[in-house]
Order: structure tokens, then sequence, then C-alpha cells
């Protein structure tokens, strides 16, 4: 799972998504990369994200976890405006074990991956502490 912040007490934000990840019902957080600082992606002027990519061993179903994701963004104050645009938290399923996902409103592995150099990153980072 992926985490980003560029608005606000940044890494409060993302201090949030993992303790309420990793006390979701069957749910551990069992690993997370460094949080790096990046450029905004996309056409719109904003401030510089903080991510961090974090991995989760759940019993919940892709379906359930995004709902989830949905919520957590949703206490932090996440307003839901312009596509690409500034956000206090933003969650993103990059990847569920080796599973495929294709239904409305959720992607698995997520289509940004491969556009993604941090994300790629974070996640040989976490591949290197033998996830
Ligand atoms: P965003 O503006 O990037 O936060 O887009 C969030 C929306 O993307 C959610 O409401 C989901 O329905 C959709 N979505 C599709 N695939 C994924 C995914 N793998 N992880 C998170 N959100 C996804």
């Amino acid at each position: 799972m992926a985490l980003g912040s560029n608005v606000g007490d940044r890494a409060a934000h993302l201090a949030h998504a993992r303790s309420r990840l990793g006390a979701l019902p069957g749910t551990r957080l069992v690993a997370a990369s460094r949080v790096e600082e990046t450029a905004p992606i996309g056409p719109i002027a904003q401030p510089p994200y903080l991510n961090q990519m974090v991995v989760l061993e759940t019993s919940l179903s892709p379906a359930e976890l995004l709902a989830y994701c949905l919520a957590i963004e949703a206490e932090r104050g996440r307003e839901r405006g312009e596509r690409w645009g500034p956000r206090t938290l933003d969650l993103d399923i990059v990847r569920y074990g080796k599973r495929s996902v294709r239904e409305p409103g959720l992607t698995i592995p997520h289509p940004e991956l491969p556009n993604r150099d941090f994300w790629q990153r974070e996640i040989a980072e976490l591949e290197g502490k033998h996830v």
C-alpha cells in the first residue's frame, strides 16, 4: 500500500495511516519503507509529497481494504477535488499479493505502478528487507 500526503502535517497524516491500517480487522502492518519527499506529478502546481510504502498482511478482501482506505482518507479531512490535486492523505493499493483485480473502482496492480519510480524504489527497499 502506498501512502502519500502533501497538505498540512504530512508526517502526521502518514503516521495516522500506518496506525489505522495496522489496526484494521484481521490486519497487521509488517514493514514500512523510508519516507521520501517527491515532486508532485501532473498538471497542477502543488507542494511536494511525502510518500511511503507499507506491507500489510490481511484477511480483508481487496474491496474491503479499499473501503477502509477511503474512510481513513476521510478522517484526515480529505476532500476529493481535482484529479491529481493536493491531498492530506492518499492511500493506494499498489499490489495485493500476486492477485490481479479488475472491478469498477478498483484495479490491482495499481495502473500507475510502472510510471512511478519512487513506488518501485520503495518496493525494492521492502523486498530487500525480505518481506
Ligand atoms: P485517487 O484520487 O488517486 O485517490 O483515486 C481514488 C480512487 O481510485 C478510489 O476511489 C478507487 O475507487 C480508485 N482506485 C482504483 N484502483 C485503486 C487502487 N488500486 N488503490 C486505490 N484506489 C484505487
